[in-house]
């Protein structure tokens, strides 16, 4: 049925046959053999409860589904695609630890790393040249940067280069690389997804069969499964996405009303989509740390994607791209009401001296 709405699939897909005695969801598989002669054989390879995950996330993104031990597990499988020596082309602002990886492999020989501004399509795509992989997130992390999806895929394409979009941040809810031409989508299910930051997870989807078997292959090589629980719990996490995302979102779009003209704030960036904004804080890291320690509902802590709205400031990280302002702070926002994280926040900035 692939006239379904998206929030439907969520909800419906990846459940076992509507018949007597089945549960409605597909167990917790604690197993790390099985009976030989079937499809499975070991843990490494398969379980029931990666593969419910999989169909759900695989039919949202329209493409097939390989989970994996974390979002970074999933980048290093895709980033195994390369050739050694081969040229990826990366935005600059990326999440930092897509760029450590890239970096390590690059100071390793394996690949050659091309880093580029998201926002110049025209230098992205000539960056492509002899490239073997384009790689971006979109909204970047944590400038919330957007591409334009469909303009380079074919302009990466014409190179030759696999494109690959890493969709944490928008979900296939909000955006869909593989219907606008990329052909790998790479997530970290750790964020909205899974949604309630207990677990770390991440997956790959695939436009096509020949890719989505290399990935498999990876995976079973390298050994970075998913547990069977940890999938479980981002399978529950992602029936109720579409819910979480609505309300998430109005709640940014009411934050970002409230705090566009606050006298403390130097810019209020927000694409007008996801749960992620980002603030810089007038008086740079000090003002912004002043911030950070003084709130009561916003919890200071990295990560993103969950229940609850936490905050940082990224410069924190050494890893951080210098050209990210020193006061940026990045708002994950969670299902809190909107007022209570509005007072909290505005009340923090008021005070900072
Ligand atoms: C968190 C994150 C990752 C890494 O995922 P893990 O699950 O932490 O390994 C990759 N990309 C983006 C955009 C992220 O936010």
């Amino acid at each position: 049925m692939s006239h379904l709405h998206p929030e439907t699939v969520a909800v419906t897909a990846g459940r076992p046959a509507h018949e007597s005695d089945q549960p409605l969801n597909v167990p917790i598989h604690l197993a790390s053999t099985y009976v030989a002669g079937g499809e499975l054989e070991y843990g490494r390879y398969g379980n029931p409860s990666w593969a419910a995950f999989e169909d759900v996330l695989g039919a949202l993104e329209g493409g097939r589904c390989i989970s994996l031990a974390s979002g970074i597990a999933a980048t290093s499988a895709v980033l195994d695609l390369v050739a050694p020596g081969g040229i990826v082309v990366a935005p600059r602002h990326s999440y930092t630890g897509t760029i450590l990886q890239l970096e390590d492999r690059a100071a390793a020989g394996r690949v050659v790393l091309r880093l580029v501004d998201l926002t110049d399509a025209d230098a992205v795509i000539a960056a492509c040249e002899g490239a073997a992989m384009l790689w971006f997130e979109s909204p970047t992390n944590p400038a919330l940067e957007v591409a334009d999806i469909a303009a380079l895929t074919s302009g990466a394409h014409a190179h030759g280069a696999l494109v690959v979009v890493d969709n944490t941040f928008a979900t296939p809810l909000r955006q869909k690389p593989l219907a606008q031409g990329a052909d790998l989508v790479v997530h970290s299910a750790t964020k909205a997804i899974s949604g309630h930051s207990d677990l770390i997870m991440g997956a790959v989807i695939a436009a096509d069969a020949a890719h989505a078997e290399q990935l498999v292959a990876r995976r079973s090589l390298g050994g970075a499964v998913p547990s069977a629980f940890e999938a479980f719990l981002a399978l529950r996490g992602l029936r109720t996405l579409a819910v979480r995302l609505d309300r998430a979102e109005a709640t940014a779009r009411e934050l970002v009303k409230r705090l566009s003209d606050h006298p403390r704030l130097e810019q209020v960036r927000y694409p007008g989509f996801s749960t992620v904004v980002s603030i810089v804080v007038r008086g740079g890291a000090e003002a912004a740390d002043a911030l950070t320690g003084s709130t009561k509902l916003w919890i200071h802590a990295t990560s993103l994607g969950g229940v609850e709205s936490t905050f940082e400031r990224r410069r924190r990280w050494a890893a951080e791209a210098d050209t990210i302002p020193a006061g940026l702070v990045r708002l994950s926002v969670g299902l809190e009401h909107a007022d209570d994280l509005a007072d909290d926040l505005i009340r923090a900035l008021d005070a900072i001296g």
